[in-house]
Parts: C-alpha cells; sequence; structure tokens
C-alpha cells in the first residue's frame, strides 16, 4: 500500500477535480476497489506539443496542443479536437474522462480522448487555421490511428478542419485512412447524419425525459444557450417536435420572443452573417446570464463549460436541463438543482448522438458500405432510448440523480473490463 494516495477533497474551479467530485460518489455506490478507481481516475497517455505556424505577417507563432487519451479499456480512444483560447490540461483531461463514460454509457466500443489547441480562431485566417491544424495532425501522427485514437471535431472545428487532418495523416502514412478521424465532409467518408448527430440526440434525451415527467412537448417552453452546431440544431429539433423555443443566444447575445423564435431563421441569418446573431431582429435582446434563468420547462446549455455554477444554479426556473455541452453545470451546483427538484439530463448521456453517429461513420469507413441517412437516424434513436432508460432505471435504483446514475452505469461497464482484462 506504500505508493497508494488517500483521495483528498477535490479543488471545485479545477474541471477535472470537479469532474472527480461526481467520479468518487459513483464509485462509491458501485463499491469500485481502491485499485480499480486509481486506474480509471488517471487518463493513459497525455501528450503537449508545440506547433510552430508561420502567419499572413510572416512571423512564426508557436501554439500549444493537447491531446489526452483517458482509456482504451473498451476500444481505441475517441474524443474531438477544440480550438479555443480557453484550452488548457486540465480542461482537456475532463473533457477526456467524459469521453470515457459517454461511449460506454451509449455502449459503443470506444474508449475516451480529447484534443485541443489553446489559439483564438476567431481572429485566425482560413490559412493560419489550416497551417495550425496540419501541424496538430502531424505532431500527432503517431497517437492518432483507426484502431488507435480517433479524432473529431468539437468547440469550433468541424468537416474543414478533420477534411485537413485526414489529408495531412493519408499523406505521412501513405495510405487512405477516412477511419482516422469522423466528422468528416461527406465525399471524404463522413456519414449521413453527423452534422445533426449530437443536436438529435440532446432532442431525443429530451423527449423521453419529458415522457417520464408527464411534460407535454406541445406545451413546452424551451431556452437555448449556445447556437453553434449542437445549440442551433437542438433548438430546430425542439421546435420540430413542438416546443416553443422563446431564448437562444450566441457568445455575444441573445434574444428572447415569448412567442418562440422561428429557428430556421434564426440558422439563416446566422450562416449569413459570419456565424453571429448579431443583428438578429426575431427577438428581444436579452443577456447570455438571462437566458439560463428564464421561466421555460426545458433549457439546454449548448455552449460551455461552468455555465450553471453555484452563483445562479439558485435562480435557475426550468423544470429539466438537457446538457448539450460537455461540463455546462459545475459540480457546485449539482445539489442545488437536485433540491430544487430540477432533473438534469447530463452531458455524457445527452450529448451522447454524436459520438453514437462517428462511430457509425468510423464503421462505415471499415466496411466501405455506406447507410441511408434514414438508416443512421434509426439506429441512432434506438441507441440513445436504450441509454436513456438504462440510465433511468439505475437513478431510480439507486435513487440518486441522472447524472450519478449515468456515472454508475459507465464504471461497471469499465471496473468489469478492468477485471476481464487484468493488467501487467
Ligand atoms: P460550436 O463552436 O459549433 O458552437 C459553440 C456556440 O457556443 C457558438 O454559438 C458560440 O458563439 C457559443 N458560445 C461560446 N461562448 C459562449 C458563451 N459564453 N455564452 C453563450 N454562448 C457561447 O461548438 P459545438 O460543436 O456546438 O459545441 C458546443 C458544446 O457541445 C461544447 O461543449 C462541445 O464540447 C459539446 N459537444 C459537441 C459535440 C459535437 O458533435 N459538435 C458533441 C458533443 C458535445
Amino acid at each position: 500500500m506504500a505508493n497508494k494516495k488517500t483521495p483528498k477533497a477535490h479543488d471545485a474551479a479545477n474541471p477535472y477535480e470537479s469532474m472527480l467530485q461526481r467520479f468518487d460518489h459513483a464509485a462509491k455506490l458501485v463499491g469500485l476497489s481502491e485499485d480499480t478507481y486509481a486506474i480509471l481516475k488517471t487518463p493513459i497517455k497525455q501528450i503537449v506539443v508545440s506547433l510552430p505556424v508561420q502567419m499572413d505577417n510572416g512571423k512564426t507563432e508557436v501554439f500549444e496542443g493537447y491531446r489526452i487519451i483517458h482509456s482504451k479499456l473498451l476500444g481505441p480512444s475517441k474524443g474531438g479536437i477544440r480550438y479555443s483560447p480557453q484550452v488548457d490540461r486540465n480542461d482537456v483531461k475532463a473533457l477526456a474522462a467524459w469521453m470515457t463514460f459517454k461511449c460506454a454509457i451509449a455502449d459503443i466500443p470506444f474508449g475516451g480522448a480529447k484534443g485541443g489547441i489553446t489559439c483564438d480562431p476567431a481572429i485566425m485566417s482560413i490559412g493560419e487555421r489550416e497551417r495550425l491544424t496540419r501541424a496538430y495532425a502531424a505532431a500527432m501522427a503517431d497517437v492518432f490511428g483507426v484502431d488507435k485514437d480517433i479524432p473529431a471535431p468539437d468547440l469550433a472545428t468541424g468537416p474543414m478542419e478533420m477534411a485537413w487532418i485526414l489529408d495531412t495523416l493519408s499523406k505521412i502514412k501513405g495510405d487512405y485512412l477516412p477511419g482516422v478521424i469522423t466528422g468528416k465532409p461527406l465525399n471524404l467518408g463522413g456519414s449521413l447524419g453527423r452534422v445533426e448527430a449530437t443536436g438529435r440526440g440532446v432532442m431525443m434525451a429530451t423527449i423521453e425525459a419529458m415522457k417520464k415527467l408527464n411534460m407535454d412537448p406541445s406545451k413546452a417552453t424551451a431556452a437555448v444557450q449556445g447556437f453553434g452546431n449542437v445549440g442551433s440544431i437542438t433548438a430546430k429539433h425542439f421546435q420540430k417536435q413542438g416546443l416553443k423555443v422563446v431564448a437562444i443566444s450566441d457568445a455575444f447575445f441573445a434574444f428572447y420572443n415569448e412567442n418562440g423564435i422561428d429557428i430556421n431563421a434564426a440558422i439563416q441569418f446566422r450562416d449569413t452573417n459570419k456565424g453571429r446573431l448579431n443583428g438578429f431582429t426575431g427577438g428581444t435582446k436579452i443577456t447570455n446570464e438571462e437566458l439560463l434563468t428564464l421561466n421555460v420547462d426545458v433549457l439546454a446549455p449548448c455552449a460551455l463549460e461552468n455555465q450553471i455554477t453555484e452563483k445562479n444554479a439558485h435562480q435557475i426556473r426550468a423544470k429539466l436541463i438537457a446538457e448539450g455541452a460537455n461540463g455546462p453545470t459545475h459540480a457546485n451546483a449539482d445539489n442545488i438543482l437536485n433540491e430544487k427538484g430540477i432533473v438534469v439530463i447530463p452531458d455524457v448521456l445527452a450529448n451522447g448522438g454524436g459520438v453514437t453517429v462517428s462511430y457509425f461513420e468510423w464503421v462505415q469507413n471499415r466496411t466501405g458500405y455506406y447507410w441511408t441517412e434514414e438508416d443512421v437516424n434509426s439506429k441512432a434513436e434506438i441507441s440513445m432510448k436504450n441509454a436513456f432508460e438504462n440510465v433511468w432505471q439505475v437513478s431510480k435504483k439507486h435513487n440518486v440523480s441522472l447524472r450519478i446514475a449515468a456515472y454508475v452505469v459507465a464504471l461497471n461497464k469499465l471496473s468489469k473490463a478492468i477485471e476481464f482484462r487484468g493488467h501487467f
């Protein structure tokens, strides 16, 4: 026992420590052994690279890039790459662990990883972003692999970046490797349904929860924070299901309309306005803080981590929170929301539709046989409904929140894998 440290109280400001607070709670319920706890708590590999990139002004800037692999117990590691000035190692560590849990909950044969580059994509030209992306892919050429570690899009990255990574890796390896990355453009082996998969999944999880809570979608209102891939598609599908989406926001502006915002019009406006909602006339301006505390039935935070904290959790009035983003609720807010009777569909369950369809994309790349959009969507729906039901039943069995139940589902699966596989 000489090398074993006693688990200590967690530093709540650090996202990885905040993740561990939930992990610890679930570990006790599962009765995780000290050894298994220690293995699952620690990422298996952490890579930090420096990336020199020639900028348009002729000067060279050196960026820091990360890839943190949390686990490969259930299969090759899987997780997105984000570009943001806020990216740091603890962030990426937490996001990598969530990917492990998310894949286990969605019942797909992947481990978890996450990547990121500390940069501000908003002030970079396309050429600078391409050179940075290719430098990152080259630096990670030995890490990424069809059966090793498979990246995907995340904050501020999309099909374009995935295509650059695919191209760089295929050239370095001398092989065409579509299965090495997901979220690709369709004509490079992307899957139909992938772009909408995360938002559709958030909607499906929300509808499943509403059934359990006897909430009628056609009488419900919703507020959606973040209007990128996840937020806008979630809002669109909420509206299709009959929910009235009364508020939306991006990083700069939030809009409210008590009669409901026309989401298709907002998407069209954003797409012709450099990706921003600035100047949108389909609602009155409110602040992002006000959006979170509106008197709505459903709140879907689909932007960043730590949006709901102990500071604003008391003011939240939604009955149901669907976490489209990763880590939007700080661990210190969990108890406050629970005490208020607010049901939270946790990120590791609610946004699992994205990685599920990424898995379908990888399967299609490996077999070379491509599915119809109906096929993709119906398989994703079955998967999301099963995952939701499983987590719901565990939450009832242990009388815990859906978040702790989701961690219990994941830890059960992962600890069994450790038992079977052993280690040396
Ligand atoms: P995105 O870059 O497409 O969109 C992010 C949106 O959030 C933008 O509208 C941006 O303006 C907005 N935003 C940024 N800061 C904000 C702030 N302070 N307040 C309000 N809005 C703000 O990113 P995305 O792919 O939609 O990812 C959003 C979240 O969903 C992230 O947490 C990501 O990890 C998570 N996620 C994404 C996927 C996916 O498939 N893209 C899958 C699972 C989880």
